[in-house]
């Protein structure tokens, strides 16, 4: 097992860390030696080597972490609110301290460039504080009864949902893992986390930190690995399991809410997108190019909210598209340590194939490739930036199904009831970004377009403090926010007769 980026001097815990080079399940504060000789292997997708392996959990691992995590959530309730806000913050410093390394980590399993991983880790570690503070605001309500017989006092408090399983996608896998784990923990429950089989080693090493925490439980965050198929399944079934958190594509989600609702067991959906990128006359064109290119390339377009179907004023449609096609082939494609590098590799041999699939689909439904449509050159699952331009507004796969890679195609529109015809003609509904300097009409398609989070002149992007989920097929429930407090506690509804 190698490590090519001869660019880079690793960090000594990076070093000492992948030396390991077998990893299992985290579960209960150590590593659980593996119950199956079943291994994956994870790749450098820049070097296309094997870094890592890592043992699939399956149920055997599943069950000992699921009791790890009963256990936990018994002396975590010991542990005062105030407590818990220090706790999580203290993990959050902790991360940030170790932020160097666990970005180097997250470029050599993922890919993404080593700016963004910074960036990545850093959110994670806003996150994590963001929900210290409401380990400490958790509330019910007192309620007014029509009760006779005497008086009533009525009130609701909020408790933990137990024992919650986190499943997770590769595309941001330090934010995934902050974006699950710190709601659930503030809320007073422990986690059974599932990293996606292709970047686990980050998750790993999160849960490693974790057990310096004090106050933290052993079993109250529990990393299992291995594949959605036997482990990820083992944990909706596990019956300690109250909750089930699923982040990932439409196609999985149907079949885990499906397995979760056959249990009764609640469960949230975050999944794809096909996002609309809504141009209106009016907008400042000398920032339009530059934002949508952002907002379709940024981590080789791996991002759910990423707009990938852009609708251009037909009198502005050539310009635009030439001005965005410069920027595109611009782009150095390359290791995400270089320090010129704006586009890394796509994360793995199977989804470069999807992708590299989806545009030889484009080419031959005929629509109008403008720039890119290539492999990288070299080794690396380097996929080029492409802009593919529907003139005639085909329906064709590149522009109704989730691509999740460096792919945007352009359509134009005659008129504003024809722009929101178009911009909602699709079964998905994640996220759309506005582009006008004219308020009303901004307003008019906030209210109208159906995706759960909107930005105007703006790419996507994400704050702790900002719900976000899908409409449609992109989701049921939300993350992040007060909601997640919400999806993590269920109200206990109280009443007193006191007369
Ligand atoms: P995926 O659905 O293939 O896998 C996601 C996770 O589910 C992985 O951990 C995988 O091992 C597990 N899994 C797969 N099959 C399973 C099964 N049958 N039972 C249980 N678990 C199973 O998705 P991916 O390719 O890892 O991620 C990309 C997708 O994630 C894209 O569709 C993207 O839009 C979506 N995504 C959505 C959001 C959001 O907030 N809505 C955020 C990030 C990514």
């Amino acid at each position: 097992m190698t490590v090519a980026h001869d660019i880079v001097d690793l960090h000594p815990e990076v070093s000492s860390f992948l030396a390991r080079k077998e990893y299992s399940s985290f579960v209960n504060g150590e590593y659980l030696a593996a119950q199956t000789n079943e291994l994956i292997s994870v790749h450098d997708p820049y070097s296309e080597e094997p870094i890592a392996t890592i043992a699939e959990a399956g149920e055997p691992v599943v069950d000992i972490a699921a009791q790890a995590a009963v256990r936990a959530i018994k002396e975590w309730k010991k542990v005062l609110p105030n407590q818990k806000e220090k706790a999580l913050f203290d993990y959050a410093t902790l991360i940030e301290a170790h932020a160097e390394e666990l970005a180097q980590l997250l470029v050599l399993e993922h890919g993404k460039l080593f700016s963004d991983a910074k960036k990545e880790v850093s959110a994670a570690v806003n996150c994590f504080r963001y929900y210290a503070g409401w380990s400490t605001k958790i509330e019910g309500s007192t309620l007014d009864v029509s009760l006779s017989g005497g008086d009533h006092f009525a009130y609701t408090k909020r408790e933990p949902v137990g024992v919650v399983a986190a499943i997770a996608p590769w595309n941001v896998p330090i934010m995934m893992y902050a974006w699950k784990i710190a709601p659930a923990l503030a809320c007073g429950c422990a986690v059974i986390f599932k990293p996606s089989e292709f970047t686990p080693l980050t998750a790993l090493r999160l849960a490693e930190l974790s057990t310096s925490i004090s106050h933290f439980p052993k079993g109250l965050i529990n990393v299992v690995t291995g594949s959605g198929i036997k482990t990820g399944q083992a944990m909706i079934h596990h019956p300690s399991v109250a909750k089930v958190t699923f982040t990932g594509s439409s196609d999985t989600g149907r079949i885990i809410g499906q397995n979760a609702a056959k249990r009764l067991k609640s469960f949230t959906l975050e999944l794809g997108g096909k996002n609309p990128v809504l141009v209106l006359d009016d907008a400042d064109y000398t920032k339009v190019p530059g934002g949508i290119c952002k907002g379709i390339f940024y981590n080789q377009g791996q991002v759910c909210v990423s707009g990938s179907r852009l609708f251009l004023p037909k009198a502005k449609f050539d310009n635009t598209l030439a001005d965005m096609a410069g920027i595109a082939s611009s782009m150095k494609l390359g290791s995400g340590f270089g320090p010129d590098t704006k586009l890394g590799p796509v994360v793995s041999e199977d989804h470069f194939k999807k992708v590299m699939q989806y545009i030889e689909e484009g080419k031959n439904d005929n629509i109008e490739l403008v720039t890119g449509g290539h492999k990288g050159e070299g080794k690396g699952y380097f996929v080029e930036p492409t802009i593919f331009a529907n003139t005639e507004n085909k329906k064709v796969s590149v522009e109704t199904e989730e691509i999740f890679g460096p792919v945007i195609t352009a359509m134009p529109y005659d008129d504003f009831d024809d722009l929101l015809r178009k911009a909602n003609d699709t079964i998905y509904g994640l996220s759309a970004s506005i582009w006008t300097s004219n308020l009303h009409k901004a307003h008019r398609l906030i209210d109208q377009i159906k995706a759960g989070i909107i930005y105007v002149n703006s790419p996507v992007r994400s704050d702790p403090n900002l719900p976000l989920g899908g409409f449609k097929q992109s989701g049921i429930g939300k993350e992040l926010g007060r909601s997640a407090i919400d999806a993590y506690t269920e109200a206990k509804s109280v009443c007193l007769h006191y007369s």
